[in-house]
């Protein structure tokens, strides 16, 4: 070991899904939403000049945030944006996860908090979820330094009450609860309204689900302007462009658009419900999923040969060569015919296998 290495700031990262570029390719292993995205974003992006790009952009993202505040009728200093959900989360971790106590989160939950509490040197505790993946919520109910989980749960898709989140937020007053809803807009309920009754919760989403948007990059979180201001500050000491101008107004140009925004949910809520029970029949168990993916698994099929069978017909799914859900995939929402090629693959296969 050479004397500098000892000084290095090591972390085991996170893996992101494979992104493979083939023609023909079938890609349900990144949560990406399958259709484009709104017909107001596309003539955004056609007014976009690009000698508006010789200035900084607004550091207070304020077109993105007045409209997130107006879309979502809160005030826009109870508004925070960043570069995807995974920038909100991070600058959240690093501005309120300082106590030195541990933070609380599932055992099988997004695999980026681990990382990021690895990278932030914040000590953290998991809390095993229970046979049906759902939460225990007395879990919560203990001395820790803060608590984050994402609601509708990844790579479960289990959405858990907001009467339950709301107890997990009355337990812990004395430090901060962050709900990622990354999911929320494909069935669930979002605890958006708890940020005017508790102070110290934060709720945090992205455009790159239920939006379409996830090569733009635009995540947001609502919380108490306290805690707004909290982040800004950490943000302001870190980077005070993290969002481009491009973002911005392209963000903005989405939410204008309600109608498309609840025909692409629904669209992808109608598949969703139709392939769950074409997998039932061919005996493929899994949660009720509320989120554009579905996490199955199968008592006579390897999870991981299945995904590689999969991958050699160039069809994308998740695996997780993890505890407790190393015979399970992932699979997102794609069109209905995407998961039709994929349900042919799939009928042939639990037949020969
Ligand atoms: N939270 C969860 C639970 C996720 O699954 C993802 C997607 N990987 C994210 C946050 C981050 O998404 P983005 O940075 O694209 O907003």
């Amino acid at each position: 070991m050479r004397p500098w290495e000892k000084n290095i700031r090591q972390v085991v990262p996170y893996v992101p899904g494979e992104q493979p570029n083939q023609i023909g390719m079938i890609k349900l292993n990144t949560n990406e939403n399958p259709y484009p995205p709104a017909p107001a974003v596309t003539q955004a992006w056609e007014e976009l000049a690009a000698e508006n790009l010789r200035l900084y952009p607004d550091p207070a993202c304020q077109e993105l945030t007045q409209a997130l505040a107006e879309h979502y009728q809160v005030n826009p200093d109870e508004v925070f944006v960043g570069v995807g959900s995974d920038d909100v989360l991070a600058m959240a971790f690093l501005t309120f996860f300082n106590s030195g106590k541990p933070i609380l989160f599932p055992d099988i939950t997004y695999s980026f908090y681990d990382v990021w509490a690895d990278v932030f040197r914040i000590p953290y505790e998991c809390q095993p979820l229970d046979e049906n993946f759902r939460i225990v919520k007395e879990d919560y109910k203990k001395p820790n330094g803060g608590v984050v989980f994402p609601n509708p749960n990844a790579p479960t898709g289990i959405l858990q009450s907001l009467s339950e989140m709301e107890e997990i937020v009355k337990w812990n007053q004395d430090v901060i609860v962050i709900i990622d809803e990354a999911y929320i807009d494909f069935g669930g309920q979002s605890a958006l309204e708890l940020i005017h009754r508790y102070d110290n919760v934060l709720v945090v989403q992205t455009f790159s689900k239920s939006r379409s948007m996830a090569g733009m990059r635009i995540g947001y979180a609502f919380g108490n302007r306290q805690l707004i201001k909290y982040l800004n500050d950490v943000k302001y000491s870190f980077n005070s462009y993290t969002m481009n101008q491009p973002a911005l107004h392209l963000g903005a140009a989405a939410l204008k658009d309600e109608a498309y925004f609840q025909e692409t949910c629904g669209k992808i809520i109608a598949t969703r419900e139709r392939v769950k029970e074409e997998l039932a029949a061919l005996g493929f168990t899994f949660g009720d999923s509320k989120a554009n993916f579905l996490f199955v698994t199968h008592e006579k099929i390897a999870a991981r040969a299945l995904y590689e069978a999969l991958k050699i017909k160039k069809i994308y799914v998740r695996y997780f060569n993890k505890p407790r859900i190393d015979n399970y995939l992932r699979i997102t929402i794609g069109t209905d015919a995407e998961m039709d090629a994929l349900l042919a693959f799939l009928k042939e296969y639990v037949k020969e296998n």
